[in-house]
């Protein structure tokens, strides 16, 4: 249940061989992203999918927390200004001098059965700093930005197949798949 390219990109990779087909949703997806967590979104967009496609749905909400920041941008980190590069710079900039550079990438993976009842949802994190100034073209969002503890290189400058066997996303799915083996056991 998205609209962004790369998520699919990531998701079949880090499922590899396990069987299961992903497909975008049919026309006319439109979440409405109204909720107030990343369990509400996930769960608005994971219906959202269900209304077009009436299939099994697989919806991602994701962001990126910073704590110096209180937790922001969070929810809003699709929307938190124009562009991708101004989001990166107004984050810069609202850390500028801050000690805390500490942050985390959160994933909250909601899935839908065949009859579009919620059976299971799940959060995956990554944690890690904001560097000083944007490093690597991997990736894609706050990727340049994002150094993960006990590395030396950002998420844009780990390759596709790296970044897919620590992220946030990579944590969330493979609670998703860890589900899906046990229930068909
Ligand atoms: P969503 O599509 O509403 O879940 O918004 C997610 C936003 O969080 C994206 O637009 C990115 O700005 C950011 N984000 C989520 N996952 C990643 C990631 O893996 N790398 C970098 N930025 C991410």
């Amino acid at each position: 249940a998205t609209a962004n390219p790369h998520k699919l990109e990531e998701v079949k990779d880090i499922c590899g061989d396990c069987g299961i087909e992903f497909i975008l949703p049919d026309k006319g997806f439109n979440p409405v992203e109204n909720g107030s967590t990343f369990e509400e979104n996930s769960l608005i967009k994971a219906k959202e999918a269900y209304r077009v496609s009436k299939t099994y749905c697989l919806a991602d909400d994701s962001g990126l927390c910073v704590n110096a920041l209180n937790g922001a941008p969070g929810l809003y980190s699709a929307r938190y200004a124009g562009s991708q590069n101004e989001k990166i710079e107004k984050l810069l900039f609202e850390l500028n001098n801050k000690s805390d550079r500490s942050a985390k990438f959160v994933c909250c993976m909601t899935l839908l059965d065949q009859n579009g009842k919620i059976i299971f949802q799940t959060i995956g994190e990554c944690h890690g700093s904001i560097v000083e100034e944007r490093k690597g073209v991997n990736g894609f969002g706050y990727d340049p930005i994002f150094l993960v503890d006990g590395y030396s290189e950002t998420m844009a400058e780990l390759s596709f197949e790296e970044k897919n066997k620590i992220s946030h996303r990579a944590n969330a799915l493979k609670n998703v798949l860890n589900y899906l083996q046990k229930r068909h056991e």
